[in-house]
């Protein structure tokens, strides 16, 4: 089975069609761009050939997400508090650099959580699923969000 298939990014593609004509099982097609995910058996001659670097090699399946050492979430953890302190004493401050200040910290501190693995109540859904679950019917409401979400295998 194939793991990988040809993608063209047109931005670079300057239509010189040497991937068309080393293509073995016609998948490229330079007129109308598209690459064809069927007949594409991902061999990779096109990307070699293309002098504009504009094909690229798509795996199929990505390895899953690996879990965070205890020792880079515990580093994480330090951080997100210096962040939060910092994002507190910018808040303090009079002015628009204060503000800028305050705004990047509360991001760095956003990005950092989210690289820790914790889910930000942001989007709808989870905003009315902890809200529904303040209210007590946590178990239906996570069972809506469940079924409104995709799952990455
Ligand atoms: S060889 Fe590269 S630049 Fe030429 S048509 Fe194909 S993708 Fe575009
Ligand atoms: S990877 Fe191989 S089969 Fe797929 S488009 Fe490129 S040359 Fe054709």
């Amino acid at each position: 089975m194939k793991e990988r298939v040809a993608v063209r990014n047109l931005r670079l593609c300057t239509k010189e069609c040497v991937c068309l004509y080393v293509c073995p099982t016609g998948a490229s097609d330079t007129e109308n761009s598209i690459i064809d995910t069927e007949k594409c058996t991902g061999c990779g001659i096109c990307a070699e050939a293309c002098g504009s670097g504009a094909i690229s090699m798509l795996p199929l399946t990505y390895p899953k997400q690996q879990n965070h050492r205890e020792n880079i979430i515990k580093e994480m953890r330090t951080l997100l508090r210096r962040k939060t302190e910092a994002e507190g004493t910018a808040a303090a401050l009079p002015g628009p650099f204060a503000r800028a200040l305050e705004r990047s910290n509360r991001v760095m501190a956003e990005d950092i959580i989210r690289e820790a693995g914790y889910m930000l109540p942001q989007s709808k859904n989870t905003h009315d699923l902890l809200e529904k679950t303040a209210a007590g019917s946590g178990p239906e409401a996570a069972a809506k969000l469940l079924s409104l979400l995709d799952v990455n295998e």
